[in-house]
């Protein structure tokens, strides 16, 4: 038997190898046009950023050494240009001389790869724009940045994208990342490419989203290359890195009239035979079968491009074997992160219309109590009939045994209930009793066996009410608009201040505590759901920075302004150090408040902590005043320096004596909307000078405080008569002037809206926030018929004249509108 192999990396070199394996007699010649065969493109990227130090480390295979392993006839230099089915001939050119001719063969494999896509811009082929496909490109490169380059520009957040750009910067280039979808890696649903687009901004790489080059130009004064975008913006750069798609290298196939697919794939059966029955494809440039909904796709992956190899190459030697198809199981490194999927995206089910039922986790990769564990981000992709269709991880530990779980389960035709039961490795630094996928597998049963009632972020229903049932540590961090907050501990006692006719959404940091609240609300005859990830989901949607694209005429974009540095500057000393990694939720957050209470304003703390904890760690410090004065990222975990709350700061973390007369006491009497809003307005620009603040609410004043929706209480009919008189809160103010029957104040909230201020529920939170104190005034609740359950929560005290009297002596400012 005469096998020749088209293209010699990983799909070629597999076959040939395995072919040499089955039959030590038959005639084997690899051809492959460039100058190395089996060389490892995946390490490409590595070396550009001296990961891999060595280049020859690349080169897994010489021709030498293949010859004289396999006894394989490796002629590299060599392209085939064509393959001549009638008379059962390859033509060859030797690149090395133009010399050509022909080579008979009886099976031929074909695994010619596919090539990155150029994109038909102007001036894309400027000699500084380049790709990374093959060992010469990446050569290009090296050299390119041993020339002095200082900026460069990828154009794509795919796979590559990502790897060469996290590499750039590791060269100590200024690197920013063009990407024409909204999202990093799309290989991954929208929201779960949220926090690698913040990994990369943590290491500097300046990342635009939603924007397409649209052409490349030469600045003509300084000469500079420069890359117009489709808002108008320009970025300059010393070099390019396209890394926009690739497409299959299927000519050869299409001159020897092969089927082809409409995208140019080969079409193989699962023999991985084409249309012609001696001739076999592998690799990229084949169509494969979709394992989980049946159909073909074209997935790039060197997994199965190698396996393949090895099923062609045993047919072509007479056995008889199989290829099931391909699921797209792929893992990529993005700074200290990891984000890996396999099998259908939501986008895809979406597109194709399938059903399905989707699940968030945030668990931790290992026993939490361990140090060093990381919260893994982990959604997965079900059907009605728990037929899992797809799965993506993304975190800073553990995500590749996940996923690979995943993908086996999978393939092994498992469904959602056996992952519930599925017996996984376990010791503390490696996972927890419960893993991760075995969370996964219960979350996604509870829903089907109605067990939970699930509510997703991007889906929460018109009139359901949100319930935060997250501990007050943990709600300083933020709450979702409009959410009634309730401690679970406090759950079971504060029933009757929820509504039985509309739908309570509970929700806490990830979903568990949540899920304990929906089922006690459930069974107090409740019309609960549970909204599944919590906080943490709802924040992958709802991205702090949801858009820092440049405006127009800019270079790049802001870097992050996150303290983040290598090392923790050593002239600050700490009085204390604590380590707060090992706590779940929310233990990080209240151990550092109770660290921080005996401490003196201006002294600093050292704290150690999951990664994971570092957005909070941010939000949290700027909320209470206290100053993060550094950040060093460590694999899975940090260590900051935090500084406690001085005098300049907004608000003191706890206690501490306030400064005499450094407050101010605000009596709001008035219920018109406009005195209210310049109430709050005031209240807390006092709050943001340091000033200890304090709203006391009386008479009319008191509206601001009413529930939209207070439960019912009863009463005598003035005190019920004084409540329908009263606005029922923040919302229902009027304007004291120019109502106009309320035309007047809802196009006084249009403007405001418009013109980007605050609406008074706004202001209600930001006051509290700000440390603005609430004190509604006893007597006038008192002739005014209302109760406490009837308050919103955020009131601090209830308290008379005599507290006020002291309030104003300590503050020594009083304002009264
Ligand atoms: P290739 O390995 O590309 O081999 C095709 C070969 O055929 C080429 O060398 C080409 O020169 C030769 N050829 C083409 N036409 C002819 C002809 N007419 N005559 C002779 N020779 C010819 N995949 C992963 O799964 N994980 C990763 O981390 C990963 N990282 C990557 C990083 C980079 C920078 C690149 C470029 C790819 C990466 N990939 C990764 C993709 C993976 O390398 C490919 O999916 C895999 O190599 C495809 O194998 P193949 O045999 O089909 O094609």
């Amino acid at each position: 038997m005469k096998l020749i192999v088209i293209g010699g990396v990983a799909g070629g070199a597999s076959a040939a190898a395995r072919a040499r394996r089955l039959d030590e007699s038959a005639e084997i010649i690899l051809f492959e046009r460039g100058k190395y065969i089996s060389f490892a493109n995946c390490g490409l990227p590595y070396h550009v950023g001296k990961v891999i130090q060595n280049r020859d480390s690349l080169m897994v295979m010489t021709p030498e050494k293949f010859l004289n392993r396999t006894n394989i006839n490796v002629r590299v230099e060599q392209e085939v240009t064509a393959i001549n089915r009638d008379r059962k001939t390859v033509s060859v050119r030797n690149l090395t001389d133009g010399s050509e001719y022909e080579e008979s063969y009886d099976k031929v494999i074909i695994s010619t790869g596919s090539s990155p896509v150029t994109p038909p811009v102007s001036g894309v082929d400027d000699k500084d724009i380049f790709r990374l496909w093959t060992i010469p490109d990446m050569d290009k490169i090296v050299e390119k940045i041993s020339t002095g380059a200082k900026r460069a520009l990828v154009v794509g957040a795919g796979f590559i994208g990502l790897e060469i750009a996290e590499n750039l910067r590791m060269r100590d280039l200024e690197v920013t990342v063009v990407e024409l979808m909204p999202q990093v890696l799309p290989t991954l649903d929208q929201e779960m490419s949220v926090p690698l687009r913040y990994e990369l901004e943590k290491h500097g790489v300046n990342v635009i989203l939603g924007q397409k080059v649209t052409a490349f130009s030469r600045d003509t004064t300084s000469g500079q290359l420069a890359a117009a975008l489709d808002n108008g913006a320009e970025l300059f750069a010393d070099f390019v890195i396209m890394s926009v798609g690739v497409r299959p290298n299927s000519e050869l196939a299409k001159a020897a009239g092969l089927e082809l697919n409409a995208r140019g794939g080969i079409v193989v059966d699962e023999k991985l035979r084409t249309s012609d029955e001696n001739i076999y494809a592998v690799g990229d440039v084949i169509q494969v079968k979709d394992p989980i909904l049946g159909g073909d796709t074209m997935i790039p992956l060197a997994g199965p491009a190698n396996r393949q190899g090895r099923i062609a190459a045993e047919n072509a030697c007479g056995r008889d074997s199989s290829y099931k198809g391909t699921l797209g199981t792929s893992v990529v490194k993005v700074g200290d992160m990891t984000a890996a999927s396999t099998g259908w995206t939501e986008r895809r089910l979406k597109q194709a219309e399938h059903e399905y039922q989707k699940v968030y986790l945030h668990p931790s990769s290992n026993a939490s109590y361990y140090p060093g564990c990381g919260p893994l981000n982990i959604k997965m992709l079900f059907d009605k009939s728990g037929n899992i269709l797809g799965a993506q991880v993304v975190g800073n530990k553990g995500v590749d045994k996940r996923i690979d779980v995943f993908s086996t389960a999978i393939q092994g035709g498992q469904n959602v209930y056996d992952l519930e039961e599925l017996e996984l490795a376990y010791a503390p630094p490696y996972g927890s009793a419960k893993d991760p996928v075995n969370f996964a597998g219960m979350v996604a049963a509870n829903i089907l066996r109605e067990d939970t009632t699930p509510v997703y972020c991007d889906a929460i229903p018109e009139n359901a009410m949100l319930l935060d049932i997250r501990e007050p540590a943990e709600t300083e961090l933020g709450v979702i608009e409009d959410a009634k907050i309730i401690p679970i501990g406090k759950l079971r006692e504060r029933l009757n201040e929820l509504p039985k006719d509309r739908l309570i959404v509970t929700y806490c940091k990830v979903g568990l505590r949540g899920y304990l609240a929906e089922r006690i609300l459930k069974q107090h005859g409740f019309n609960a759901a549970n909204l599944i990830g919590g906080v943490a989901t709802w924040k992958l949607f709802h991205p702090e920075r949801p858009d820092v694209n440049p405006g127009t005429g800019q270079t790049c974009c802001a870097y992050s302004d996150k303290p983040v540095t290598s090392v923790l500057p050593d002239d600050i000393k700490p009085v204390k150090d604590i380590d707060v990694s090992p706590m779940q939720c929310p233990g990080p957050v209240v151990r550092l408040k109770q660290e921080l209470e005996d401490m003196e304003n201006g002294q600093v703390l050292k704290l150690k902590a999951n990664a994971s904890f570092q957005t909070d760690l941010e939000s949290w410090t700027a909320a209470t005043g206290n100053t993060v004065l550094s950040i060093v990222p460590d694999g899975a975990t940090i260590q900051a320096l935090i500084r406690k709350g001085t005098g300049s700061s907004p608000i003191q973390v706890v206690g501490g004596a306030a400064a005499a007369n450094n407050g101010a006491t605000i009596v709001l009497f008035s219920n018109d909307l406009d005195k209210a809003m310049a109430a709050f307005i005031l209240a807390s620009g006092l709050a943001t000078t340091g000033a200890k603040v304090t709203m006391f609410f009386t008479f009319w004043g008191l509206s601001v405080l009413r529930k939209e929706n207070p439960p019912t209480v009863s009463k005598d009919i003035l005190s019920r008569m004084f409540g329908w008189m009263l606005p029922n809160g923040a919302r229902k103010l009027a304007l004291s002037k120019m109502n106009m029957l309320g035309i007047g104040t809802e196009m006084m909230k249009h403007v405001m809206n418009k013109k980007n201020v605050a609406s008074l529920p706004e202001l209600i939170v930001n006051a509290k926030k700000l440390g603005i104190k609430f004190v509604a005034c006893d007597m006038a609740m008192d002739v005014m018929g209302l109760t406490q359950p009837e308050l919103i929560d955020e009131i601090d005290e209830i308290a008379g004249v005599a507290r006020f009297a002291a309030l104003t002596r300590e503050g020594g400012n009083t304002i009264f509108i």
